[in-house]
């Protein structure tokens, strides 16, 4: 049996919660610290000193020699530099654990070799972190002690964003901002923010260390770039919810403990559709903690993984052939009176404020698809959106029956009397209980799907930040409610005229609607009669960021500048043509050094074999078979790895950005998939103890 766990007590243990800041610091402080943490301004360094202190004796009781600035790069994962409180000793070589208010709010590290896209270049190193007062600090403990981790801001000399946090914060003001407009002209005068609210859902497979190690695609590009097919997958739909397993138990258990110590709300947790695949969800948040508590999840689920002899691969698709992750980005908008405005209540029918969200809502994810469907590509999600499995990379709305019948009488006669209801559920069972059914199914299609009181954005990839998701969506939506409070805060008759822009809305938007099968090539077509675009892969996207259209939106709202957008599109042009060249290049490694080998070795088993047999008189026809099968597909790998070699080159010799990327996405790729043919071919009948690499079946199943 295991020892009881008092979770309560265990909660935000490692956290400087506001609790904490209360118990620990004077009134007046605390006071100080709450105003610039609900309503922004900046902390008097005096103030800033006192809290620094009452952090640092905290950190220290439990154990922290050092503290962190903690930030998020535009690598997609957090970096930081760690300083021990320690200070320069006295005369009588006494030393003071120490830790100011100016450490607290700026850093300085070196950061020159961050991504910055141009914005800085590396003679110009300086770039400054800065707090972020409204993420608590936390301290981490693993092999180098404890950390005290403060959540930090990424910033260039000249006040550029460099990092994910930044445009996120932005993204957060300028929605408040706007919907508070909204909000106003129905008479709500208490609310003094409006708060974008997240729960990502975070999908990852677990599989031996062990094995994981004798990988090297794995560990180089975090995902399987040979395999053939394991003999089962994920076909019978028994992983799915399924029992979890003892192993997987116990890493779930320590990871929940780990979280919850760190004040994040791990919630549900349960087998994923594909074999080793597995899901956590925490409770929503506001949009940036919960951005900073996804980074803690991802952090910790790889260190607990560790610990139980895993290894956890966050990757969009580690296997090809079965489910790949995603990050599924809960999406809703909340006042600080806690009145959530994507809440359609009993009578969404009647619900203006609520359908006049809705209508800013459809306005802007129709006008801006492209962007949304920018700020959910990166390298890994390619082999998700618009490839092998849904949700499809076109961007649509899911609205479920009842509203979308909302829509479509408000559009037809500008009013809409009828409320489809969800009935009863009846089981035909009468000790169950009876349930009123939701008015909506699920549509696991969708790409942007309501679901109660909520937008649920699927496209995300599972290794990625929500940073860029969430600050497209705050930015798109900020646009949507400042257009609409223009024309409605200078209307003559409010109710004629809120009437008039929820129908006009309504009707120039609704060919976002798609309550249908997202999978199906039909709605591929249907997708382009409608005019809405289909953005295949992550480098066609790019430029979404740096059209006319987008750079007007981003610096109306202060959230991007034209530099920073471009400076942008170049750091992820690179980042694709860096990681395609990363899996080229442990292709090009595994196929020379440890494949082929092991190919060769087999066809000299079979030749010997055929001598020996021939010797003897017996018959070695079969043996003479499988020799010409396997030289087959030898002969067409080592082509392939020729031609790998060759393209991958020509690749490397040109210069970073556009060009190259398109290069590495049409030729490369190609290049690669032509490799891994022959070899998964291979797979399957060179001897298996033979095979040099373990393989899917080995991998997913034996866990
Ligand atoms: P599922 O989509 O798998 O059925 P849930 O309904 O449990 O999952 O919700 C998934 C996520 O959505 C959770 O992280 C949950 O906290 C979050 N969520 C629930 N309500 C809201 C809301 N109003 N705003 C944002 N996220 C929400
Ligand atoms: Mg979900």
């Amino acid at each position: 049996m295991s020892e009881v766990l008092n979770v309560e007590e265990l909660f935000g243990s490692k956290v400087f919660t506001l609790g904490k800041m209360k118990e620990r610091l004077p009134e007046d402080v605390f006071a100080e610290v709450k105003r610039v943490m609900d309503q922004g301004g900046e902390l008097s360094l005096a103030t800033a000193g006192v809290v620094a202190k009452a952090m640092k004796d905290w950190a220290i009781e439990n154990g922290a020699t050092h503290y962190s600035h903690w930030f998020q790069p535009l690598t997609g994962i957090t970096a930081e530099k760690q300083d021990s409180f320690v200070t320069h000793p006295d005369a009588e070589g006494r030393m003071l654990m120490e830790f100011s208010g100016k450490e607290l709010i700026k850093g300085e590290p070196d950061a020159s070799s961050f991504p910055s896209g141009g914005l800085r270049a590396t003679f110009e190193a300086r770039g400054y972190t800065a707090w972020d007062i409204t993420s608590p600090a936390f301290l981490r403990e693993d092999a180098t002690g404890v950390t005290l981790c403060i959540p930090t801001a990424f910033c260039s000399y000249k006040g550029e964003a460099l990092d994910k946090k930044t445009p996120l914060l932005r993204s957060m003001e300028a929605i408040s901002k706007q919907a508070l407009r909204i909000v106003r002209l129905f008479g709500n005068t208490e609310a003094t923010k409006v708060i974008p609210c997240v729960g990502p859902e975070q999908e990852y497979f677990l599989i031996d260390r062990e094995k994981y190690l004798q990988r090297t695609d794995l560990l180089f590009a975090g995902r399987t770039l040979f395999g053939a097919p394991a003999p089962k997958g994920q076909e019978m739909d028994d992983h799915y919810f399924g029992t979890i397993r003892e192993r997987i138990g116990s890493f779930m258990q320590d990871l929940n403990v780990e979280l919850w110590k760190l004040g994040v709300t791990a919630k549900t947790q349960h087998n994923e559709a594909a074999p080793a695949q597995h899901e956590l969800a925490p409770i929503y948040e506001t949009a940036n903690i919960a951005a900073d508590h996804n980074q803690i999840v991802m952090e910790t689920m790889k260190k607990v993984a560790e610990r139980h002899g895993l290894a956890c691969l966050l990757h969009e698709k580690p296997f090809a052939g079965v489910n790949g992750s995603g990050k599924h980005n809960n999406w809703s908008l909340s006042t600080d009176n806690g009145v959530n405005l994507l809440d359609p209540g009993d009578t969404p029918n009647e619900n203006i404020q609520f359908l006049l969200v809705l209508a800013c809502v459809m306005k802007a994810v129709d006008y801006h698809a492209d962007l949304l469907r920018q700020s959910a590509s990166d390298v890994g999600n390619d082999h998700r959106l618009g490839a092998d499995e849904a949700p499809p990379a076109i961007i649509s709305i899911f609205l479920g029956e009842q509203l979308e019948d909302v829509v479509k009488q408000l559009v037809e006669t500008g009013e809409a009397a009828r409320l489809l209801e969800g009935g009863k559920l009846e089981t035909g069972v009468s000790t169950l209980p009876e349930f009123a059914k939701d008015a909506t199914d699920r549509n696991r299609t969708s790409p942007f799907a309501f679901t109660g009181n909520k937008f649920e954005f699927r496209m995300v990839g599972s290794s990625d930040s929500i940073g860029s998701p969430n600050t497209i969506l705050n930015a798109i939506v900020a646009e949507a409610f400042c257009e609409a409070a223009d024309y409605l805060e200078q209307a003559e008759d409010f109710d004629m005229a809120v009437h008039d822009l929820i129908k006009k809305y309504m009707t120039e938007h609704q060919r976002i609607i798609f309550n249908g099968n997202g999978y199906a090539d039909e709605w591929v077509a249907e997708a382009k009669r409608r005019g809405l675009p289909n953005i295949k892969t992550m480098v066609e996207a790019v430029d979404t960021l740096i059209t006319d259209k987008s750079v007007k939106l981003f610096e109306r709202f202060g959230i991007f500048t034209r530099v920073e957008l471009e400076s942008r599109a170049e750091i992820l042009y690179e980042t694709y043509s860096k990681t395609l060249n990363i899996e080229a290049m442990t292709m090009i490694d595994m196929a020379s050094k440890q494949i082929l080998p092991a190919v060769v070795k087999y066809t000299k088993v079979l030749a010997d074999t055929i001598v020996a047999l021939n010797g003897a008189g017996a018959d070695a026809s079969v043996q003479v078979e499988l020799l010409n099968e396997v030289t087959v597909l030898l002969k067409e790998a080592k082509a392939a790895l020729n031609a790998l070699k060759e393209v991958e080159a020509k690749a490397m010799s040109m210069v970073n950005g556009k060009e190259k990327a398109f290069f590495y996405m049409e030729s490369v790729r190609a290049a690669m998939d032509a490799l891994r043919a022959p070899v998964d071919g291979l797979e399957q009948i060179v001897d298996k103890d033979m095979w040099p690499i373990p393989t899917y079946a080995e991998l997913t199943f034996e866990v």
